[in-house]
């Protein structure tokens, strides 16, 4: 079949928006017609050749949508079934899966890093040439063909439009706060960077039931976005950051930091906000190559722990359809998170807008 697509056939070049040829799904995949997916720093980084990856490639990795046509072997699920796609595929059997560290599971790694299906073969061509899928995934179009293990049935009774965030930053927020960080009702919390991910460690620490949550961004328009998702202050990055954070937790630093941005100087800062005893936990993803110095001997004398968080640990399978739960029940605001919707024609400018700062996520709709 032919489906509409955002290619990205260089790196530093804008997104394309083509019609590509899509093979229907081999055994254990299926074809999923997409209603939504979010813009995301990830797809940035490929596109800007952060990250190393095949080109050409259709990106877009925080989708979800309606299950079109199953593969041969696909039991479980359906056509009609909603999903929410999942950049992190387990295999339930590894070493890492059997410890329940879902985001860790090392089979697919080599598959999807190399933008393939599992089985190493790829279903996307343009103009006769192999193009490859992002995680396996490559959500900027109209359908996609998925692996099984990258999709998670939801319950098929809310919109499927704000979900899609539930698939990266919601997933990768959230999950910190609960999963990687299991912050406490009562204690305080600090989180640099109310975009996406921010946003949702910000949900993520309220749904822990935290006393203080302060967030900390860059520009004025988050101080009423950051309140209004659980925030109990907001302060400007030009503050005195360090004195703030001590005025409101009784002059020692807070429980909890979470850097949401992965910038190496706001890592920095942030262990410096940290209580001794406390816990610095860093979910956002610094590009490759690049490094963070923290002072040790602050780290042995005040234990500070330092934690990475990727894909907030969680395991999609079981944390998916809870964070479902958990929006239906008013306790997980996904639709206010969306600041504002695109078609796929117009990624280029969401990607802009994405890059100056101006979303706390935007989303295409098809
Ligand atoms: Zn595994
Ligand atoms: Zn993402």
């Amino acid at each position: 079949m032919k489906t509409k697509a955002a290619i990205l056939e260089r790196v530093g070049e804008p997104f394309r928006i083509e019609e590509v040829e899509l093979e229907g799904p081999r055994a254990g995949e299926l074809l999923v017609k997409i209603v939504a997916v979010g813009v995301c720093h990830s797809d940035w980084h490929v596109a800007s050749g952060m990250t190393k990856h095949p080109i050409p490639v259709v990106a877009g990795h925080e989708g979800a949508g309606v299950v079109h046509a199953v593969g041969e072997g696909v039991g479980d699920v359906k056509v009609g079934d909603h999903v929410i796609l999942n950049w992190a595929p387990a295999c339930g059997r590894c070493f890492y899966c059997r410890r329940d560290r879902a985001s860790l599971c090392e089979t697919y790694t080599p598959a999807i890093w190399a933008g393939t299906m599992l089985d190493g073969t790829t279903r996307l061509k343009w103009r006769g040439e192999t193009v490859y899928s992002y995680s396996g995934l490559a959500s900027f179009a109209e359908f996609s063909v998925v692996p099984r293990e990258s999709v998670v049935v939801v319950r098929g009774d809310v919109a499927l439009e704000s979900a899609a965030l539930v698939g990266c930053a919601v997933a990768t927020g959230v999950g910190a706060a609960m999963f990687t960080a299991g912050v406490r009702a009562g204690e305080s919390v600090v989180v640099l960077g109310c975009g996406g991910v921010g946003i949702s460690i910000i949900q993520g620490a309220r749904l822990c039931g935290a006393g203080q949550i302060i967030a900390v961004d860059t520009r004025v328009e988050k101080i009423p976005v950051g309140r209004h998702f659980g925030a109990t202050s907001v302060l400007m990055a030009s503050d005195d950051i360090p004195a703030v954070v001590r005025h409101h937790t009784d002059g020692r630093g807070a429980d909890h930091v979470f850097e949401a941005i992965g910038v190496p100087a706001v890592q920095e800062l942030a262990m410096r906000l940290a209580r001794p005893g406390g816990t610095l936990t860093l979910a956002g993803l610094a590009p490759m190559g690049t490094a963070t110095n923290f002072p040790s001997a602050v780290i042995t004398r005040e234990e500070i722990t330092i934690k990475g968080s990727y894909y907030g640990t969680v395991n999609p399978q079981r944390d998916f359809p809870m964070l479902m739960d958990l929006y239906a029940a008013g306790k997980l605001d996904l639709d206010d998170m969306v600041t504002r919707r695109y078609r796929l024609e117009e990624i280029n400018e969401a990607y802009r807008a994405m890059l100056a700062g101006e979303l706390v996520r935007g989303v295409i709709v098809f």
